[in-house]
């Protein structure tokens, strides 16, 4: 039977990697229908919104989406997309795995570190006033209801995953009130999952802890800002943000998307590497049980990875359509 899925090409590279994606998830035998969406910045300048109204209708009633990225028009009065969609569908929990791929000369050998950052509150609540000219408030909202939710959403990944370790990370020696809540509920939560070992380390030890070693590190959980940051830090680790994968879960919906931006810099110049999408279609995958074709498209990565085939970000010369033909065959073989 086909899966209907939501797909929201997106801005910049966007419409590249999301048909890079859709060949490879046809080539590992996927039946797919495609809810095709637009919503971003070209969307902004035809219908005076970046999110139309119908696309929210299409992943509520599909309940999966596939994200490209899109970019938030600057001072122009328009909400981020991302957030409005995290939000609105309540997308708590943001999944980014951190793994080194064969052929990509990693920091350290065998990073295997997955991020888990809360999706809906924190500094990213939006809620900022200027109390008087030349000064700037923004609230960072933290709640226990949240907290608790990523928290018990993590040692749930970790059991499941056969994960050995959930840390924490916070700044709650600062900010004892916010961060002293997650640092609370992860305590609570912890007690229930004695299989799992808690551990607790502060924000800025741990960006030292990933750039020393990254491998001592296993499952990490956090909130939306810190997350945010460590999650392009590991990309770094790991060959950059060409590679790295998302998932953004909630209990209605989930929708899948590349750590990436829109790469202004790169856009339409068909040198993208779509390998991050391609990753966050293999995590869909999963969640949709399709896991014999999922193994599929990580098998005909690994390959193309050991063969040499690489897109510029990581050093090689191919485009993203000579990547992708090459993996689409390394599927075709697995
Ligand atoms: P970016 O991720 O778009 O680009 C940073 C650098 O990484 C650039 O040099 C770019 O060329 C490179 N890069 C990123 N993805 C790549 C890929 N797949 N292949 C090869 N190189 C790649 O970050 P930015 O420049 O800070 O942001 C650009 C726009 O994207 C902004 O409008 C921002 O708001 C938006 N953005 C959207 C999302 C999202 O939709 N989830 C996430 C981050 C940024």
């Amino acid at each position: 039977m086909a899966h209907t899925i939501t797909l929201i090409p997106g801005d910049g590279i966007g419409p590249e990697v999301a048909d890079a994606t859709r060949r490879v998830l046809e080539a590992a035998g996927v039946k797919i229908d495609w809810d095709v969406q637009e919503a971003g910045a070209a969307v902004a300048e035809k219908r005076g919104t970046t999110l139309p109204d119908e696309v929210l209708a299409s992943v509520r009633r599909n309940k999966v989406a596939l994200k490209g990225p899109i970019g938030t028009p600057i001072g122009k009065g328009f909400r981020s997309v991302n957030v409005t969609l995290r939000q609105a569908l309540d997308l708590y929990a943001n999944v980014r795995p951190v793994r080194s791929l064969p052929g990509i000369e990693p920091r350290f050998e065998g990073t295997d570190i997955v991020i888990v950052r809360e999706n809906t509150e924190d500094l990213y609540a939006g809620l900022e006033l200027m109390i008087m000219p030349g000064v700037a408030q923004s609230m960072k909202l933290i709640t226990e209801r949240a907290c608790t939710r990523i928290c018990e959403y993590a040692f749930d990944y970790a059991e499941r995953m056969g994960r050995k370790r959930v840390t924490v990370v916070h700044k709650a020696n600062i900010m004892k009130l916010s961060d002293g809540l997650l640092l609370e509920s992860f305590r609570k939560v912890a007690q229930k999952h004695p299989r799992i070992e808690p551990a607790e380390v502060i924000v800025d030890a741990c960006a030292m802890n990933m750039v020393r070693n990254a491998n001592k590190l296993d499952v990490i959980v956090t909130e939306n800002l810190y997350g945010d940051i460590l999650s392009d830090l590991g990309a770094g680790l790991v060959g950059g943000l060409g590679i790295v994968p998302g998932a953004n879960i909630g209990v209605e919906a989930a929708v899948f998307e590349a750590v990436h931006g829109t790469a202004p810099d790169i856009a339409g110049k068909g040198i993208a590497n779509p390998t991050a999408l391609i990753q966050s279609a293999v995590m869909m995958l999963h969640h949709l049980d399709e896991h014999t074709a999922a193994s599929k498209i990580e098998r005909g990565l690994l390959t193309t990875f050991e063969r040499g085939t690489r897109t510029t970000d990581l050093g090689g010369s191919a485009g993203t359509d000579e990547f992708t033909r090459a993996l689409c065959e390394a599927i075709g073989r697995a």
